[in-house]
């Protein structure tokens, strides 16, 4: 059984690393997924030990549990479209969270906890802290994430959660150091998670906007380190080495999101009041372009950068893309396309898009290389983007994307916004670049746009 634990930990370490290729990203999912299978083998045969009165029941109840998650698993998969993707892995998080506030509860109510046992209940607490604000505010990270209307966030969600979050940590010294316990243990146990579970909705309350990124891995590497303590409780290796891997991703990538914001982890996890700009009600001075003047306009281009955004999810619009690039490129253009790390609505979305598209990796190039030379492209073609290209973010103090690093289309000598209406993105704010004199906007759904740019291609 131990064989088949070690199996299951260097397939997810090489499935991780697959993962990191995209080339290899298909074959690592599968080998991450296929190395989960033999943990949970090893665990159902670990389950059966009637010696210590675990039998046939026990083996039934496990693999009845194992199919019906399996099966639910596979028809939320299956029924989420692309763009609910960031719903469902904020929802995975959250269960995450809740299976280690339960487990925690059953463990430190069950087996009584004695005060010599300190290390082991403080592990159990630290898993219900952990446990339940992944829940909680995983939970309100996929309402965000829907869209769904939210209790408005004020000074005082702000101020109770600092305040529950330093009774949670004064309990939990306490508890570790007082030399006689000032409660029972339980009942430690119950407050801790009552307090940790209310703690995650109001902290993630506050954070919005552009910020959202950061608090999504964040809740990634909290998934991952109550998996982390659960092994160390459990002594269960896969289970240990698991929760390190997930930890691992979820913390780089939280710091690389808030690099990429411009942001302290600090600053977001404190969260910020939306303060009202008074510019969202403003006239914008906008010159639509239709698509025979994009099409020559992109015809004449010997230098064009494409920028894709959550609407280029929402359209499904990259296969079409990919063909026009590929129609540009014989007529004589260079195209390269610029991703912005927090575009679309998860870490990598964009990638997965173009990679689904088959875009060569060569042709995607980083913001940070670019952005002082973009005026050599003769078109941005900015498709279904629209926060990370706002020049909001570098002129408008006032802006609740104020100091993000942005792709800076609006130095380029033509760019051209493909989307539906008028409307503002993720972070709320009005777009600065619809403005600019340089500026044209094309409207309709991204895919019929490109489609309809094709088509004119063809006749020039
Ligand atoms: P935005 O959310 O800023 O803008 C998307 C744009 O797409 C909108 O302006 C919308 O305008 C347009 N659009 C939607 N559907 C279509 C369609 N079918 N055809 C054409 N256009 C369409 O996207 P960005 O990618 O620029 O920025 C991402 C934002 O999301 C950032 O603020 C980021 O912080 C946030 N975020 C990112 C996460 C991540 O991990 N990457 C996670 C959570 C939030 P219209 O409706 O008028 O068409």
């Amino acid at each position: 059984m131990e064989f088949l634990f070690l199996i299951a930990t260097i397939g997810l370490i090489l499935g991780l690393k697959f993962m990191g290729d995209p080339a290899r990203a298909v074959l690592g999912n599968a080998v991450a997924a296929l190395s989960v299978v033999v943990a949970l083998i090893g665990v159902t045969i670990k389950s059966y030990d009637p010696a210590a009165g675990a039998g046939t029941f026990n083996i039934v109840l496990v693999v009845c549990l194992l199919a019906a998650g399996g099966l639910i698993g596979r028809v939320m998969a299956m029924r989420v479209p692309m763009t609910g993707m960031p719903q469902l892995v904020a929802m995975l998080n959250g269960f995450g969270g809740l299976a280690a506030v339960v487990i925690a509860l059953i463990e430190g109510i069950a087996h009584p906890i004695g005060d010599d046992m300190r290390t082991t209940g403080g592990l159990l607490l630290l898993s219900a802290v952990f446990g339940g604000v992944a829940f909680t505010g995983s939970l309100v990270a996929h309402s965000k994430l829907e869209g769904k209307k939210l209790p408005k966030a004020r000074p005082v969600h702000i101020q109770a959660a600092r305040a529950l979050l330093w009774s949670m940590v004064a309990l939990f010294a306490v508890y570790m150091l007082a030399p006689t316990p000032i409660m029972p243990f339980t009942t430690l146990l119950v407050i801790i998670a009552v307090l940790s579970l209310i703690y995650g909705a109001l902290f993630t309350l506050p954070i919005g906007g552009a910020d959202m990124p950061v608090l999504i891995c964040f809740l990634v590497a909290l998934h991952g380190l109550v998996a982390l303590l659960a092994g160390m409780f459990f002594h269960d290796t896969v289970m240990l080495i698991g929760g390190v891997l997930v930890g691992a991703t979820g913390s780089l990538l939280t710091v690389a999101m808030s690099k990429a914001m411009n942001r302290t982890l600090r600053s977001v996890l404190a969260g910020v009041i939306k303060r009202d700009t008074g510019t969202s009600d403003r006239e914008q001075d906008i010159r639509p372009i239709s698509a025979p003047e994009t099409a020559s306009l992109l015809a004449f281009s010997k230098q064009v950068a494409i920028v894709p955004g959550y609407g280029m999810a929402v359209s499904q619009a990259q296969g079409v893309c990919q063909e026009m690039q590929v129609m540009l490129e014989r007529m004589g253009a260079t195209v390269h396309y610029i991703i912005h790390p927090v575009a679309g609505r998860m870490p990598g979305h964009m990638n997965v898009l173009l990679a689904e598209a088959n875009v060569d990796y060569d042709k995607i190039i980083a913001m940070e290389d670019v952005n002082d030379v973009m005026d050599r492209y003769d078109a941005v073609l900015v498709i279904g983007a629209n926060d990370v290209v706002n020049p909001a973010a570098e002129t408008d103090p006032n802006s609740s994307i104020y100091g993000m690093p942005i792709i800076r289309a609006y130095a380029a000598k033509q760019v051209i916004v493909l989307k539906r209406g008028m409307a503002t993105g993720y972070s709320g704010e009005m777009n600065l670049l619809f403005d600019r004199a340089n500026c044209r906007l094309l409207f309709g759904d991204a895919r019929s746009s490109l489609r309809a740019i094709i088509d004119e291609l063809k006749r020039i």
